[in-house]
């Protein structure tokens, strides 16, 4: 089944035509294209990272059109329990920041809307603490799962009409929440102008994204998939916005994702705090923003990738080898290290969605914890593939008694446990 994608040779944040390929993992099938068995395999794109060497935005130099990435989308936000516990520190994090705005104004917002809202998991605590909430997500797969567990949810793909309807309707936005959707959408002036337009004049905007600080001091080249189009520094995500009159004036980390920020953004000019200064001088001083430092990167990746491949081979020599976590990360770290059925049996992953379906590329089943228990008897390792939730799998795999080793590919070289 052919993949619709266009080619880019011009920066998507400046229009600069000097971008510059820091890495090329070869053609792969979009991340999250799984099939069922029988279906057609997924086409191939070429995935390929790229700097500009005018504004310093990273960014594939590949992009598919949303509509074959999204509109099923198989990434269900309330699955593991680290990112509800933190979905309550990040809704207490954001009302400090909106009373701060306000001269420490009493009271809660008025409208909180939050853009590719998923299962409304981020939602839950702003309604829990009274605020009047509404989500907008294209995936009506989960956007009814939202609705169901009562998050007001609009099904579709945010845009200036969608601001238009929710304007004439509700009035405009106090907050506007927008989690890891920015680096995912290739007309982003679009989206970020739409977000302008939504918030009410004393409004805030809440921008979480996979920092590119964490993808360089981790080597996470996993993050790389055809659907996260940008790896955004404080820098070049603060440049953006601020071409829109949103002005960044603080940040605070999120655990997710391996690593991610959480930008906030006032229209109205405010100082920026001691620690987004913070922030912007380490990166600075870190080099974050050169052509050399992702070149670099560039280069251990691949060099990453050879030796974890031989690290799984080997492993399969000496018995079966199971993976844990289907996530879209693993889905570049297998088809990147060519690993497929020659060195694992089935990947166990937690995600209802997901069991039963093949992976892009590595055609490898996945299958859910109740099921994988047969494997993980005889299984003599595991490839943990969702090494960002390291801690609580290997608890999970220790307490159903696997004795064996656990193949930990990232952060930084791939490490037996
Ligand atoms: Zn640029």
């Amino acid at each position: 089944m052919s993949v619709t994608f266009e080619l880019t040779d011009r920066c998507r944040c400046c229009g600069s035509s000097q971008l510059v390929e820091v890495l090329d993992l070869g053609n792969q099938p979009p991340a999250n294209c799984l099939r069922l068995p029988g279906e057609p395999k997924p086409g191939q794109v070429p995935l390929a990272l790229a700097i500009c060497n005018s504004c310093a935005t990273c960014q594939l130099t590949a992009t598919v059109a949303p509509s074959e990435l999204f509109s099923e989308y198989v990434w269900v936000t309330g699955t593991a329990s680290v990112t509800r516990t933190f979905s309550e520190i990040f809704a207490r994090e954001v009302l400090s920041r909106w009373l701060f705005l306000g001269g420490n104004r009493a009271g809660l917002p008025g409208l909180v809307v939050e853009v590719a809202s998923n299962d409304g998991t981020f939602l839950a605590p702003f309604v829990k603490k009274g605020c009047q909430v509404l989500g907008v997500d294209p995936a009506r797969n989960i956007t009814t799962h939202a609705v169901a567990n009562g998050i007001p949810t609009l099904c579709e793909f945010f845009s200036q009409s969608t601001v238009d309807n929710i304007r004439q309707e509700n009035g405009a936005a106090d907050i506007v929440i927008a989690r890891n959707v920015i680096p995912h959408v290739a007309n982003i002036h679009e989206v970020v102008s739409a977000i302008e337009q939504l918030l009410h004049e004393g409004g805030l905007a809440v921008v979480e994204f996979h920092y590119a600080g964490a993808i360089l001091r981790d080597l996470q080249y996993d993050s790389i998939y055809h659907e996260h189009l940008f790896y955004f520094s404080i820098e070049t995500l603060r440049s953006v916005f601020l071409s829109h009159g949103l002005h960044a004036f603080d940040v605070f980390e999120s655990p997710l994702s391996g690593g991610a920020m959480v930008l906030l953004f006032s229209k109205e000019p405010c100082s920026p705090s001691k620690r987004l200064m913070a922030e912007s001088c380490a990166e600075s001083k870190s080099r974050l923003n050169s052509q050399e430092v992702w070149k670099s990167f560039g280069n251990h990746a691949l060099s990453h990738s050879k030796a974890l491949a031989s690290m799984v081979s080997d492993h399969a020599e000496a018995g079966p080898v199971i993976g844990y976590g289907a996530s879209a990360r693993s889905s570049t770290l297998l088809n990147t290290a060519g690993i497929s059925g020659n060195q694992l049996s089935v990947i166990i992953d937690r995600n209802e969605i997901k069991q039963g379906s093949l992976t892009p590329g590595s055609d490898l089943p996945i299958v859910s914890f109740e099921d994988g228990r047969a494997h993980l008897t005889d299984a003599k390792s595991v490839l943990l593939l969702a090494w960002n939730f390291e801690s609580e799998i290997v608890e999970d795999l220790r307490r159903e008694g696997f004795e064996g080793e656990v193949l930990v590919p990232l952060p930084g070289d791939p490490r037996v446990i």
